[in-house]
């Protein structure tokens, strides 16, 4: 018998947005390819914060979501934040980023960037930097929003 390569795609639901996704690939593309979480990349304090407190400042339910389609929860795509002001006195930042997936959105919008109500959020998104990705993948993002701690 020849190998045959089986897409193994999956459908995921979130709100008013389904994707189809492929946890294989997902699994595959933390392993070659995403191989060092964004934050560690950028010299920035605002990523210097996140990384100081990855593992720690996600919700069960949201690290259970990203294992889910294959994402490694230590691996973020890119972290950002909102907070603009001066950081002195600060004790929690507004902290958003991505992580990506092999997949795409197959029902429901773009969700638009919003505050989140009960400190932590999380939807898909085709819209994130793209950057040094390969461009031969199918790639779709779960962005996140939450106010994290700020430990520096
Ligand atoms: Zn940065």
């Amino acid at each position: 018998m020849q190998d045959t390569i089986v897409f193994m795609q999956r459908e995921l639901r979130l709100a008013q947005q389904t994707v189809l996704f492929d946890k294989d690939a997902t699994v595959a593309l933390y392993r070659e390819t995403i191989t060092v979480p964004g934050a560690d990349s950028c010299k920035c304090i605002s990523c210097k914060n996140f990384a100081a407190q990855r593992g720690r400042v996600f919700p069960e339910a949201f690290i259970q979501f990203l294992s889910g389609l294959g994402v490694d929860p230590l691996k973020e795509w890119e972290a950002f934040d909102y907070d603009f002001d001066s950081r002195n006195a600060k004790r929690s930042v507004l902290c958003g980023g991505w992580f990506l997936f092999v997949g795409q959105i197959v029902e429901g919008i773009e969700r638009k960037r919003e505050r989140p109500d009960d400190g932590f959020s999380y939807w898909f998104t085709t819209s994130f930097p793209a950057g040094t990705l390969p461009p031969d993948l199918k790639l779709c993002a779960v962005e996140f929003l939450g106010q994290i701690p700020w430990v520096l």
